[in-house]
C-alpha cells in the first residue's frame, strides 16, 4: 500500500479520541479527508454507516468501542492487528449490499440516496395511503403509519424492531416491513414483512386524489427528507457495495449471537 491516504471518523467520546491519536502514531500512510482510500470508522454502527455515506468509495475499517458494533469487524482490543493489516496490507473485504432509493415528486424532481441499514417512508400523525407495486404488479393499497425496506445487514437494525426477519447476509434480497398497518373489516393490508429478490424493484405509490400527509417524511438510515409533493419513492438494489476490511471472517450466526444473544454486563 504504497501512497495511500486514509482519515479517521470517531464517535464522540474520550475513549475514541485515544485511539485515533494511537492510529495516526501508527499508521504510515497520508492523513487526508479528501478521497481517502481507505477509513477507520471508531464508535457505534452509527459512527460506519456515516463514514459509508460521507465516503461511499472508500474501504471502512470499523472499531466499536463499547456500543452494540453490529456491522464492525475490529474491537479496540484489536486496535494492533487493525495497525498490522494496514501497514501490511493483510486484511480481507467484506462487500456489503446497499439499496437505491429514488423520490419522484410532483413537479417531476427526482431525488437519489443509497441505505446500508434501510428506507423508510413514515407518516406518524396523519394515515398514509400509499398503492403498493412489485415490479409492476399492484400488491395492495396500504394504510397506515408507513413502511421499511431493509437490506439484509439492515435486517437488524430498525426492520427487527418492527417484527421483521433477520436476514442472512448471503441472501441478495430486500425486506419490505409494515410500520402499524391498519386491518380491520374496512382495510386490509398484507400485515407480515415480504422478502423479495434483489432482482425485484418496489414502487410506492401516494394513492391517487390523497394528498401527502403534512408529516411525512422519508429517511435513509440516519438522513431524512420532508418531501411535501411526494409522487412515488423506489426502492431497488444498488448496484454498488460498501466495502468492509475484516482480519478473521466472522460467522453470521456468531455475529447475530454476538449482537442479541450474548449479555454484557
Ligand atoms: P444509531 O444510534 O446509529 O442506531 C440505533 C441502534 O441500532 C444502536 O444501538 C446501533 O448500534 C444499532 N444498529 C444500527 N445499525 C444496526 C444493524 N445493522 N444491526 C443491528 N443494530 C444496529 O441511530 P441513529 O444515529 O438514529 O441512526 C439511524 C438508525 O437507527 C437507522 O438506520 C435505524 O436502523 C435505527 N432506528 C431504529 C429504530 C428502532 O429500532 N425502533 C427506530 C428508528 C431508527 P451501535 O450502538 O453500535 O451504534
Amino acid at each position: 500500500m504504497i501512497n495511500m491516504k486514509y482519515c479517521i471518523i470517531v464517535r464522540d467520546n474520550g475513549n475514541s479520541k485515544q485511539i485515533q491519536d494511537f492510529l495516526i502514531s501508527k499508521i504510515k500512510h497520508e492523513y487526508s479527508d479528501i478521497n481517502p482510500d481507505y477509513v477507520i470508522a471508531i464508535g457505534g454502527d452509527g459512527t460506519i454507516i456515516k463514514a459509508g455515506h460521507k465516503y461511499p468509495n472508500s474501504l471502512i475499517f470499523g472499531i466499536h468501542t463499547g456500543h452494540l458494533g453490529h456491522y464492525a469487524n475490529y474491537s479496540v482490543e484489536d486496535i494492533d492487528v487493525v495497525v498490522d493489516n494496514i501497514n501490511n496490507n493483510t486484511y480481507n473485504i467484506q462487500d456489503l449490499d446497499l439499496l437505491s432509493a429514488e423520490f419522484v415528486t410532483e413537479s417531476g424532481n427526482i431525488v437519489n440516496d443509497f441505505a446500508l441499514n434501510e428506507v423508510t417512508i413514515v407518516s406518524p400523525l396523519r394515515t398514509l395511503i400509499l398503492d403498493v407495486y412489485i415490479d409492476n404488479d399492484f400488491l395492495e393499497r396500504y394504510r397506515g403509519t408507513g413502511f421499511c425496506i431493509s437490506t439484509p445487514s439492515g435486517s437488524t437494525a430498525y426492520n427487527k424492531s418492527l417484527h421483521g426477519s433477520v436476514i442472512d447476509n448471503r441472501l441478495k434480497s430486500m425486506q419490505l416491513t409494515e410500520i402499524a398497518g391498519i386491518n380491520s373489516t374496512a382495510y386490509k393490508t398484507l400485515g407480515s414483512p415480504i422478502v423479495l429478490s434483489h432482482e425485484r424493484r418496489i414502487k410506492l405509490d401516494v394513492a391517487e386524489g390523497f394528498e401527502v400527509p403534512e408529516d411525512l417524511f422519508i429517511t435513509v438510515d440516519h438522513i431524512s427528507y420532508s418531501l411535501k409533493d411526494l409522487k412515488s419513492l423506489y426502492i431497488f438494489y444498488n448496484n454498488k457495495t460498501l466495502k468492509m476490511a475484516y482480519n478473521k471472517p466472522e460467522n453470521f450466526i456468531n455475529r447475530i449471537s454476538r449482537s442479541f444473544l450474548i449479555s454484557k454486563k
